[in-house]
């Protein structure tokens, strides 16, 4: 299959020590059907490619990378840039602060998710859930109404998802003209004190003039601050079309890419953002109100390059703790600090995010193996949470300065960690090896500690 061709051909090209057009041929062409495969339209792949060639031509291999496993770093990396990473911690930002109500405007086809994601929208922001760079901005007052005068169901089913996510639902009917149903929507809104209105709209099964028409007349009514574009990721190929219609008539301030839980593979993201040049917000990941969360670059990178074995193709080429990590301990070595507790802690955390535990310690060079004194996967798991739940237990001056960790403390630290003084001991002997390791390297060297990453 694709994935295991794609692993022979990092395996051939070891030992070449830069990028070149020729080592890089064959694996291209591969990340080239993984793309289509996951329903990435035609020229979005064409650029995407050429992209890649670009950044990755010439590259050094560092370390003990193949010019395979360099390869599968860049692409994930632009990858990743494509979706958006360039972007910043835009991820489920919305732009509220303004005069009350900040208006959201729902836009997209019938089908798509509109009613479902405004539900899910207000019930996170009621809860409190919006954060502004980084910082939760409090509970919000959510209206949400329907301008979908087609059919009746639509405005029941609003008031149906309304009810669910315990905000207000402002009724409108068949009668109304949507731009009425918009005007009073604000009226009421700011009659009462609304942080937040979202205003679901009509879809169309297709893209239609008059359909174009209506969201740009709410548009101009309404003069939201987000005007948000909702598409089923299942929507593959067609969704550039889509995107292109619903960008060139509105101002679009981000995407919302729905039903992400089915076996879509998520090339819809990458083609979305690549005709409208928008951030993509949120995923939707299931029917239910909770289904929603913030849009990861890196996560659907990872989605559309197949996940599995391209996955762990990836991880390797960052090997266990990535090359930037190994420079900033390389530097603070060298600066004369020492590595702490804070540090040991910092590195369970990278651990964790790399994946599951089985396929980590596969890659771990065996000296990190053995300091984390483990062999089975399904115990190393478990011991990982412990060893987390211990330093936690512990007060940062505590971390920076083990010293300070006498009988009352390891006791203490125990208890609230919920594991015998044994453990917290062994941690700490652990610990101690690490710390010896970490002197060697210093003795050694950058090279020698690449060489000692690398395994
Ligand atoms: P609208 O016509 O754009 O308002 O779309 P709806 O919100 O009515 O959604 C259409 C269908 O898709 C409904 O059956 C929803 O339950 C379903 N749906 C919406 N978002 C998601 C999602 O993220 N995951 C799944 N599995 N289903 C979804
Ligand atoms: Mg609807």
């Amino acid at each position: 299959n694709l994935t295991s061709r794609m692993s022979r051909v990092v395996k051939t090209l070891r030992g070449e020590a830069r990028l070149t057009e020729a080592n890089t041929q064959e694996m291209l062409r591969e990340v080239r059907l993984a793309l289509l495969e996951a329903d990435v339209s035609l020229p979005v792949v064409r650029e995407f490619i050429g992209r890649v060639k670009d950044k990755a031509l010439g590259e050094d291999v560092v370390g003990s990378l193949t010019p395979g496993q360099a390869l599968v770093g860049v692409v994930s990396k632009e990858l990743t840039a494509l979706m958006g990473g360039d972007l910043g911690p835009s991820a489920g930002e919305l732009s509220l602060a303004q005069q009350p109500p900040a208006v959201i405007l729902m836009a997209g086809l019938q089908g798509s998710g509109k009613t479902t994601t405004t539900g899910k929208l207000a019930r996170w922001l009621a809860e409190g859930g919006h954060m502004q760079n980084g910082r939760p901005t409090g509970k919000k007052k959510v209206l949400v109404v329907s301008a979908d005068v087609y059919r009746p169901a639509a405005i029941e089913q609003l008031k149906t998802v309304a009810g669910q996510a315990g905000v207000d639902f402002l009724p409108s009917s068949t009668d109304q003209k949507p731009e009425d149903i918009a005007r009073g929507a604000l009226d009421h809104a700011r009659r009462y004190h609304h942080d937040v209105l979202i205003v679901d709209t009509a879809g169309r099964l297709g893209i239609d003039e008059k359909l174009m028409l209506e969201i740009q007349a709410l548009h101009k009514i309404l003069n939201p601050i987000e005007t948000l574009f909702v598409v089923d990721s299942m929507l593959g190929q067609d969704a550039v079309n889509v995107a292109k219609a619903f960008n060139d008539a509105l101002p679009l301030t981000g995407v919302v890419l729905t039903k992400l839980d089915g076996d879509s593979r998520g090339g819809a993201a990458l083609s979305v953002r690549h005709v409208t040049g928008k951030p993509l917000k949120f995923i939707g990941v299931s029917e239910k109100l909770a289904g929603l969360e913030p849009f990861h670059p890196e996560r659907m990178a990872q989605r559309v390059l197949g996940m599995g074995d391209i996955l762990s193709l990836v991880e390797e080429a960052h090997k266990a703790i990535d090359i930037n990590e190994a420079q900033k301990l390389a530097a603070k070595l060298k600066s004369g600090d020492r590595f702490d507790l804070n540090d040991f802690q910092a590195q369970l955390a990278q651990m964790k995010n790399l994946g599951d535990m089985g396929s980590i310690l596969e890659k771990l060079p065996a000296q990190f193996a053995q300091a984390a004194g483990q062999v089975d996967p399904k115990k190393a798991e478990g011991q990982l949470r412990r060893m987390e739940g211990i330093l936690n237990s512990m007060t940062p001056a505590e971390r920076s300065k083990p010293e300070l960790l006498k009988a009352s403390r390891k006791k203490r630290i125990a208890l609230g960690s919920g594991v015998p003084v044994q453990e917290v001991n062994r941690l700490l002997a652990q610990f101690d090896q690490m710390q010896g390791m970490m002197k060697q390297m210093k003795k050694g060297g950058m090279a020698k500690m690449m060489r000692a990453m690398g395994g």
